[in-house]
């Protein structure tokens, strides 16, 4: 495992290298061709069965690999979505057919995919999702809104929820489409978040045609296979370690005189206990050994430990920190994770949702 971690930092440290920042590089770090290489590295679909296509490793073998990658800031977003959470579900509601046509390209880091679940007025009640497809002879039409869709620019296909039943109950009328995004009739708006990326999108849907083989489990049955979905999007290294490297290089440069105020020892103290414990939790939902529903308690504890970061790290620079743009260095790297390390309480369920959900599912607690 060491020699696989180390290969992976090596990997990782030189590809970084292309990036204005290491920042939440398994999101914004997007690189076809790191992507491609990865993919002939064997390190995309690493756990997934040999005869579908992957590479039959274990899990903490991905897990030491992703761990290296995404701290030091690899440019993965191009695949990374497709082997966390499109590949896993195609492999558990896919027919063999689809698991031959989609996953090859995935695991070559030939394909890039996009999370097609959150509308403007369904975020956090996907259950409200109002993009429909409607039956015509075998094929679907599909008309209505994406939103904050990453990486759709740049994506082949669209993992999408869609209405296919409106007269059923709200969470029992949707269903699964795997959408190409070269379709007639998709149109993608990048929108420009408030540090200048503009890595999610709107995406518009108008009598898009989609093959009845490309429903993806059973029809209406969306919300249960979304549910294992979010599980894989939710436990995994990605949620802890978005903005460690700027905290690892900003602890590096702290003078011991400085090291000595309690303030900031406790600050410090609380990251560097905060960071172990989430390892060990995210380990836990890798090692499948975490309770089912956990992966909302592994999530809220280590994006809020990403936004503690992104605070304490300006704290410490000071006034640098007030800097901003590519030439700003380490201040102008905590400028912009204060702003965007928010986003990683939102995406993949807010932390309110997560409180929910372990209140109401894990604790068993009355509503
Ligand atoms: C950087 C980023 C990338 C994203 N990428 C994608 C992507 O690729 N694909 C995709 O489909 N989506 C993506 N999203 C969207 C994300 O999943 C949604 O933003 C999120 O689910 C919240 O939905 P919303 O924005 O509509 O907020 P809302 O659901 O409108 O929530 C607004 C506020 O109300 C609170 N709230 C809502 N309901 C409740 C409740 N029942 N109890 C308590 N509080 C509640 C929320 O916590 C939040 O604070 C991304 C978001 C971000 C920030």
């Amino acid at each position: 495992m060491r020699e696989l971690a180390a290969e992976a930092e090596d990997v990782a440290r030189a590809a970084a290298l292309s990036l204005p920042f290491p920042e939440a590089s398994w999101l914004i770090g997007f690189d076809r061709s790191f992507t491609e290489q990865l993919g002939k590295r064997g390190w995309i679909g690493m756990t997934w069965p040999i005869e579908d296509g992957g590479h039959g490793r274990t899990a903490l073998e991905r897990f030491v690999v992703y761990e290296q990658l995404i701290r030091h800031g690899a440019p993965i977003c191009a695949g990374y979505f497709a082997d966390r959470q499109m590949g896993p579900s195609l492999l558990q509601f896919g027919t063999p057919a689809q698991r031959k046509r989609w996953l090859p390209g995935i695991v070559a880091g030939t394909s890039m995919w996009c999370i097609g679940m959150s509308e403007p007025d369904a975020g956090s009640d996907v259950g409200s999702a109002r993009t429909r497809a409607d039956r015509d002879g075998d094929d679907w039409i599909v008309n209505g809104n994406k939103v904050w869709t990453s990486g759709a620019a740049h994506a082949d296909w669209c993992y999408c929820v869609v209405r296919t039943d409106s007269s059923a109950a709200k969470h029992a009328g949707l269903s699964d489409l795997v959408i190409d995004m070269r379709s007639p009739g998709i149109s993608v708006h990048p929108i420009k978040d408030m540090t200048a990326s503009e890595h999610f999108c709107e995406v518009n849907f108008t009598d898009v045609r989609v093959p009845g083989s490309n429903l993806v489990g059973k029809e209406n049955s969306s919300f249960r296979q979304l549910m294992r979905q979010l599980e894989h999007e939710r436990g995994g290294i990605d949620r802890l370690l978005s903005n460690y490297a700027l905290y690892t290089a900003v602890r590096s440069m702290i003078d011991p005189a400085t090291t000595r105020d309690p303030v900031v020892r406790q600050e410090l103290a609380h990251i560097e206990a905060g960071y172990r414990i989430g390892r060990n939790l995210v380990l836990r939902e890798v090692l499948q050994q975490a309770p089912h529903g956990f992966s909302a308690a592994t999530k809220l504890f280590c994006t809020e430990l990403e936004v503690q970061i992104a605070n304490v790290v300006a704290r410490l620079l000071g006034p640098a920190a007030m800097l901003w743009g590519p030439d700003s260095g380490l201040g102008g790297r905590a400028a912009r994770e204060v702003c965007y390390a928010p986003s990683y309480r939102i995406m993949g369920g807010t932390a309110e949702i997560l409180r929910n959900i372990i209140g109401e599912r894990v604790l068993g607690l009355p509503r």
